[in-house]
């Protein structure tokens, strides 16, 4: 059977069909959902039916839902499995079906239509769903020691600090069935297991404060992950080597003249980054987000600079292709577009506006970190000058860092480099003070929003607003005045 992506993604909405779910389209990566920064699982557009706000249209669907994850920014590249971008296959039942169901199609779907061995897919439960625990033993046959139950960090999910959520049970492919199947074994283990499928049993909404209400039905949220059956189903080492992804990372190699088998782990990760980074920029900006610095604009600035230091420590230069004073990630951004037909047709309608966004958006990056170099290259002279007079041996100090970093976006590891270059080492202890001190500051004096799943909620709450002032790479924060 065929294995590409799109066919993945087709026979998964095909499954569903036949079982007479109705194929929506994907919603905006913007939710209307006030409450929630930006579309992080399938379940958003439904969730004023989950809730029983808005009558169902239909008793059960199926969608092929776009993504963003920015609480995974720092496992990007890092993992073989996140992606700041990423596609979540899905089937709803509002109302309609419930564990026994989704249990017994997900089985089916899983070891049938996508034939994987039965014996490489393990399950989790949540640690008291007795019921959940039962279908899988009974009536699916998933030998016990295969089935784990897990607690609530794993196994029970809410879309954030409110709103509709309940226990959940996954399937987690085995890597290495040949490591046994004591107790022990830890379905967190990332070089044995990778988690692909997650199915909710919507049953409770959270309230403000933290009670879990019964809704008036039972429903049915389920999310699988495209870009990891497909790493599973192209039988490939990580998602980025996959067919929805690795010309993506071919484009950036050919542009950055290093071939990403022979490349080292950083150039390999740097690949990864930038070939993720621009799927989310791509289709963010498809949706009507554009760089700013406030809110999702921050996000999208944000995923687009951190790309271009992923290309100088790539060394691409320019364009890549020859034009010194040109951006790279106009080119990268065509591949994406090229590979959007059956993600969001939309993307190729608006490919010009989306391209020149990004080329603007890059060369101005660009700007801010040549005027950086020229701040870095008189402080490196001046730190020569100051040893050459008291015969010490030449540092850039802490502060000097940080200016660098804080104000003209320059990583610590460039200016270290830069330096090193020149023989002047740089007071890395003096810099963690700094940045330190930012943190401490920024949290008295501002409000510090944390773009992750939990946290969207006061983002949102802050959009309309706030006055972005600056931002910390490390941890991911952008930090706002309200
Ligand atoms: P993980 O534990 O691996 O971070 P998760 O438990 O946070 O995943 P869910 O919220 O259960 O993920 O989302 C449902 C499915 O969506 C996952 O089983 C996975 O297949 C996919 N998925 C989740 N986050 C990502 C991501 N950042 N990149 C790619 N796929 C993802
Ligand atoms: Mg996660
Ligand atoms: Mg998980
Ligand atoms: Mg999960």
């Amino acid at each position: 059977k065929d294995v590409s992506g799109d066919s993945i993604r087709r026979r998964f909405l095909e499954f569903f069909a036949s079982r007479g779910h109705k194929v929506l389209p994907s919603a905006s990566l913007v939710p209307e959902d006030p409450t929630v920064l930006l579309t992080i699982a399938g379940m958003l557009q439904f969730k004023p039916v989950f809730l029983g706000k808005v009558p169902r249209q239909v008793p059960c669907a199926t969608t092929a839902q776009r993504c963003i994850r920015t609480n995974d920014l720092e496992n990007v590249g890092k993992t073989a499995r996140h992606h700041t971008f990423f596609e979540m296959l899905g089937n709803f039942s509002f109302g309609d079906y419930f564990k026994k169901e989704a249990i017994r199609w997900a089985w089916e779907l899983s070891t049938n239509e996508f034939g994987l061995p039965a014996n490489r897919v393990w399950v989790s439960v949540y640690e008291d769903d007795d019921e959940a625990f039962e279908i899988w033993k009974n009536e699916v046959g998933v030998p016990v020691e295969r089935i784990k139950r897990m607690g609530e960090a794993d196994n029970f999910w809410t879309s954030g600090p409110t709103g509709p959520c309940g226990p959940c049970s996954e399937l987690y492919y085995d890597f290495h069935p040949e490591r046994g199947s004591d107790d022990d074994v830890d379905l967190g283990d990332d070089t044995r297991f990778i988690e692909f499928y997650n199915l909710v049993f919507m049953q409770y909404n959270k309230t403000e404060d933290g009670v879990l209400e019964p809704l008036k039905q039972k429903n049915i949220d389920t999310g699988l992950g495209l870009e990891r059956i497909a790493q599973i189903l192209q039988k490939v080492p990580n998602n980025y080597e996959t067919d929805l992804i690795y010309p993506i990372i071919a484009k950036i190699s050919e542009l950055a003249n290093v071939s990403y088998d022979s490349a080292n782990h950083q150039a390999k990760t740097s690949l990864k980054v930038i070939a993720d980074h621009l799927r989310a920029v791509v289709y963010l900006i498809s949706d009507g987000v554009l760089p700013s610095n406030i809110g999702r604009g921050y996000v999208v600035r944000r995923l687009i600079r951190r790309a271009v230091r992923k290309g100088k420590s790539l060394g691409i230069n320019g364009d890549g292709k020859g034009n010194l004073k040109g951006a790279f990630l106009p080119t990268v951004a065509e591949r994406v577009i090229e590979l959007s037909t059956y993600i969001d047709s939309d993307v190729k309608l608006k490919a010009t506006r989306i391209i020149e966004e990004i080329r603007q958006e890059e060369l101005h990056f660009k700007k801010t970190l040549e005027r950086g170099e020229k701040v870095l290259d008189q402080k490196l002279h001046d730190a020569l000058a100051a040893a050459d007079k008291s015969e010490t041996r030449p540092c850039l100090s802490g502060k000097d860092a940080f200016l660098l970093y804080d104000t003209y976006g320059f990583p610590v590891e460039i200016t270290t480099e830069v330096a090193e270059e020149r023989g002047v080492s740089v007071d890395m202890n003096g810099f963690e003070v700094e940045m330190e001190n930012q943190r401490r500051q920024s949290q008295a004096a501002h409000n510090v929003v944390k773009l992750t799943v939990e946290d969207d909620a006061d983002i949102t709450k802050n959009i309309a607003d706030t006055e972005f002032l600056g931002y910390d790479s490390l941890s991911a924060r952008a930090v706002v005045k309200s």
